[in-house]
């Protein structure tokens, strides 16, 4: 079927592509769930807490993961709200925090923060966010469960604004918290949401008043009959808490910061939301707010599409590439981005690094462990293509004219080990497969500069070492041994001046990557700080592109 240059138009505009960001236990999973009921998805939202939970159900899912009860594949989950087709990146979390984490960060176009408001910023979203900061990822944040106490959401933005030197801007605002919350007010209408705390867990279909008529009753409830049940506090306290959101709402409103989209785009303003995603409140608001705000898909170089047909060229890139996601087949599967164009089925592609022509014959749509064919996608849909080796991490694929994308970087690694095949007889399987695991993505892989030229395998999650372990010996019948090394963190590190040589930490050790880039392994925080703060000459990345 043909389309025209319109209805391709239209389709991309209508396209939000993103990903999530948070800590785990902040109400992603929820989150998740909520945003699925709104496009309808029913029994797929529950599919979603499935995935969370132990999967051994199911008997052919790979080993690795029903000896760990965990997912080590990440999907996307699709879903429509009125005309928006929406993408959701999955981005695996607690022990599944991998490089696939950071990687699937490439392919969205924006991402949402999720804070829990009681905890504020913690470890892994601050990790996430600073690959977003460092990709150009716009992100706007969900602060969640404000129906539970937590410190004030004043707070909460400045720690946002401090912690990441970027503008909050709050969309809306809550009204009391924990026991003594009573809605939200949307800024822009200057409406209140109220908090009915009987209605959970069902379509947002919150009663809405104007803010300034609350205020001046001094009670939400005595505006009209209402079957909404607000939380029983006395008169005198809620009189308080509604001036006391008053004042917080001028204060926010007086400093004068409001959505730019230039800023947000620049990653220099992130648009804050309130909201309880187990009890569905602010959901609707947060999901329309969400589709204003988060761009619909771009191409990273739209100068070089090249045409096909009169219509923009079919392109993409491979951010993922997952192994044995079906034992059965034993296949591995490139997630490439479409970026601009229509892809339909069974087309014809060149890879730009190898030049090779290939033929996209049995394109995925990959949800959980289900794979459905697809027959067409535009820009901002996710493909999985089987590929016997023909595609690689970070490649870039188009129809007719070259084009080339910046490709996956690699991502600042935390957990190091020495590597060690302990039967000769197996070395030459043993090395073939560490190679094939290596170029794949799966692990990342340094050698010492020393005499010895020792490997040292090196992940983001101590995950990735146990499928390194398991692949080698279940597809390359290679045993492998491991033995955890002290080095916390990586950096690649460069100096214009050959004469300057590298202060180096006590027990840091120099490295070359994979690729041959030069990059040194410590052994703490501290460390890394003494290496940054001791080396003015050099310059050190903690995210390395490889090309
Ligand atoms: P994830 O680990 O980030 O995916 O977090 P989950 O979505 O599994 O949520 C972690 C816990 O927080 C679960 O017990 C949820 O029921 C709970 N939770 C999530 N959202 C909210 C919320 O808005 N309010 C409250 N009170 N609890 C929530």
């Amino acid at each position: 079927m043909t389309i025209t240059k319109k209805q391709l138009e239209n389709a991309r505009l209508h396209r939000r592509t993103f990903a999530i960001i948070s800590h785990p236990d902040a109400g992603k999973t929820t989150l998740t769930e909520k945003l699925l009921l709104f496009g309808g998805s029913i029994e797929v939202a529950g599919a979603v807490r499935g995935r969370k939970s132990q999967r051994t159900a199911r008997s052919d899912w790979m080993e690795l993961e029903k000896q760990r009860g965990i997912s080590i594949s990440s999907t996307v989950l699709t879903f429509t709200f009125e005309s928006t087709h929406i993408n959701l990146l999955d981005t695996p979390g607690h022990h599944d925090f991998s490089e696939d984490t950071y990687r699937t960060l490439m392919a969205a176009d924006c991402a949402v923060m999720v804070i829990d408001a009681a905890k504020g910023i913690e470890t892994q979203t601050e990790k996430l966010f600073r690959v977003c900061a460092a990709r150009g990822i716009p992100v706007i944040t969900f602060v969640n469960k404000i129906d539970r106490p937590g410190p004030s959401s004043l707070e909460i933005l400045s720690q946002i604004e401090k912690e990441f030197s970027i503008e909050a801007v709050p969309v809306n605002w809550p009204v009391g918290n924990g026991p003594d919350f009573l809605g939200i007010v949307d800024i822009a209408t200057d409406q209140m949401h109220l908090y009915d705390a009987e209605s959970s867990d069902s379509r947002d279909t919150s009663r809405q008043r104007g803010w300034a008529e609350v205020l001046e009753s001094n009670d939400p409830l005595s505006i009209d009959d209402s079957s909404v049940n607000l939380p029983s506090i006395g008169q005198h306290l809620q009189a308080d808490i509604l001036l006391h959101a008053a004042e917080e709402i001028e204060l926010v409103k007086h400093a004068g910061l409001s959505y730019q989209r230039d800023k947000f785009l620049r990653g220099d303003q992130t648009v804050v939301f309130f909201g309880s995603a187990l009890t569905n409140f602010g959901m609707e608001l947060f999901l329309r707010g969400f589709i204003d705000i988060c761009p619909p898909p771009t191409s990273p170089q739209t100068d070089e599409i090249g045409t096909s047909n009169d219509l923009p060229q079919f392109s993409g890139f491979v951010f993922k590439i997952q192994a044995n996601l079906d034992p059965m087949h034993r296949d591995r599967v490139a997630f490439i981005r479409v970026c601009t164009g229509r892809f339909e089925r069974d087309m014809d592609v060149t890879v730009a690094r190898s030049g090779n022509r290939i033929r996209l014959p049995r394109a995925l749509k990959v949800f959980g462990r289900e794979r459905f064919t697809m027959d067409e996608a535009f820009p901002g849909d996710i493909i999985g293509v089987v590929c016997p080796g023909e595609l690689r991490l970070g490649d870039t694929v188009f129809e007719r004219s070259p084009v080339l994308y910046p490709g996956v970087p690699q991502f600042p690694p935390e957990v190091f080990a020495s590597i060690r095949c302990p039967e000769t007889s197996r070395r030459k399987q043993f090395d073939r497969g560490l190679d094939q695991l290596v170029e794949e993505g799966a692990v990342q892989l340094f050698w010492g500069t020393g005499r010895q030229r020792d490997a040292v395998l090196a992940a983001v999650g101590e995950l990735q070492f146990d499928v390194v372990r398991f692949r080698l010996e279940s597809e390359y019948k290679a045993p492998a041994e491991l033995q955890k090394l002290p080095y916390t963190h990586a950096r690649w590190y460069r100096c214009n001046d050959r004469n300057v040589s590298l202060a180096c930490p006590y027990g840091a050790k120099l490295v070359k990557d994979f690729f041959g880039s030069p990059a040194i392994l410590v052994q703490s925080e501290w460390d890394l700080k003494q290496l940054l703060r001791n080396n003015p000459g050099f310059s050190f990345d903690a995210i390395h592109e490889t090309r």
